[in-house]
C-alpha cells in the first residue's frame, strides 16, 4: 500500500479542504485540520503542514498537490542514504523498530526495556491513540494508551529485576552494558516476531555512542546490526520509540505497584529523599536483607536509608 507525505503551507491545506468537501470525514484526529477519504486514498492533513496520503493511488492523488519530500515506498537503490547524523532520510515515516528503557535512574524497581515495531501505515492510528513523548504523559495516560497499543503493535519487554540487577552489577557490569544487552535482546525478539518482514530501520533511544553499544554486546549469541541507528530524544523522531517508551513505562509502573503491594505501602519513584525514607521504612518492617529484591543497591540511597534507620534506632 502506498503512503506519501507532503509538507504544505496552511493556505494550500485549506484549499485542499474545500476541494475534498464532499469526501471529508467526521473524524477528530488530534492535531489534524481535516481527514478525507476518496476512491483513490485516505488523506489526513495536520496543522504541522504534513499531509498524509494512504492507499493504492496515494502517489497519484498527492501529485495533484505537490511532490513528496520523503517516504516514497521503498526505492531500494538509494533510500538509505544517511542524512543528519546517521539517520536515514525520511525515517519518521518508515516502518521502524524503536527501543527505549525505563527505570535506570530509579532506586526502586527494575530496568524495563521495550522494543516495538510500528509500520508506517500504523503511524496515523498511533497518533490518534495519543502516542507521543511519554515525558509529556502522566501515569494514568500511559496506562490507558499502553493497554490499547499492546494489542496493536508487536513488541518485546525485557525486565531486569532487582535481584538479578544487583547480582550483575556486583559482578562488575556497568549499567550501560546491561542496557545494551537488554535492548539487543528485545530487538532480536521483535525481529523474530515479525519475520519474514523486516523493518526499514531500527532506532534506539541513544544512551551511549553507537560504537560503545556494539562493544557492549560483542559477546552476545546474536547481535541485531542491520539498519540499527541511534539518536537522543528518539521518541520525537519515530513513534515506534515513543510507543516503546510508553510500554516500558507501563511495565515499570506495574512492577512498582507490585512492589508497593508486597511492601504494604506506596513505593516512590526516582532517587530523591522520598526513596530514602521509603527504604528506611522497608528495612524497619522487613529487615535489611529484603533490600536487594526492591532496590538498586549501589545507589547512594542505600547508605542514606541505612543512616535513617540507625538514627531512628538510636
Ligand atoms: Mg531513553
Amino acid at each position: 500500500m502506498g503512503n506519501v507525505v507532503l509538507n504544505l503551507e496552511i493556505n494550500k491545506i485549506m484549499e485542499m479542504r474545500n476541494y475534498y468537501g464532499k469526501n471529508l470525514l467526521d473524524k477528530n484526529i488530534p492535531g489534524s485540520v481535516f481527514a478525507a477519504k476518496t476512491s483513490a486514498c485516505m488523506i489526513t492533513a495536520y496543522k504541522s503542514g504534513k499531509v498524509l496520503f494512504q492507499g493504492n493511488d496515494s502517489e497519484k492523488e498527492a501529485s495533484k498537490w505537490g511532490s513528496a519530500t520523503s517516504n516514497k515506498p521503498s526505492s531500494p537503490t538509494k533510500s538509505k542514504s544517511p542524512a543528519k547524523g546517521d539517520l536515514p532520510v525520511g525515517i519518521s515515516q518508515m516502518s521502524v523498530i524503536g527501543s527505549d528503557e525505563v527505570g535506570t535512574g530509579d532506586f526502586f524497581g527494575p530496568i524495563t526495556v521495550v522494543a516495538a515495531y510500528v509500520k508506517k501505515e500504523n503511524i496515523p492510528l498511533l497518533k490518534e491513540l495519543g502516542v507521543r513523548d511519554s515525558k509529556d504523559l502522566n501515569d494514568e495516560k500511559i496506562i490507558a494508551i499502553a493497554k490499547v497499543i499492546k494489542d496493536i503493535i508487536p513488541f518485546s519487554l525485557m525486565t531486569l529485576k532487582n535481584e538479578k540487577y544487583n547480582q550483575v552489577q556486583q559482578s562488575g557490569m556497568s549499567q550501560g552494558k546491561m542496557k545494551a544487552i537488554l535492548h539487543n535482546q528485545a530487538i532480536l525478539n521483535v525481529l523474530s516476531k515479525i519475520s519474514p518482514e523486516k523493518p526499514e530501520a531500527i532506532l534506539i533511544d541513544q544512551f551511549v555512542q553507537g560504537s560503545t553499544y556494539f562493544q557492549h554486546i560483542k559477546g552476545q549469541k546474536a547481535v541485531a546490526k542491520e539498519n540499527v541507528c541511534f539518536s537522543t530524544k528518539a521518541e520525537g523522531i519515530h513513534l515506534a520509540v515513543a510507543a516503546a517508551s510508553i510500554l516500558a513505562r507501563y511495565a515499570f509502573i506495574q512492577y512498582i505497584d507490585k512492589l508497593s503491594e508486597s511492601a504494604g505501602f506506596k513505593i516512590p519513584k526516582g532517587a530523591g529523599a522520598q526513596v530514602d525514607i521509603a527504604a528506611a521504612k522497608l528495612i524497619m518492617s522487613k529487615g535489611r536483607d529484603i533490600l536487594p529484591s526492591y532496590v538498586k543497591l549501589h545507589f547512594a540511597n542505600t547508605d542514606k536509608a541505612i543512616a535513617l534507620v540507625n538514627k531512628k534506632r538510636n
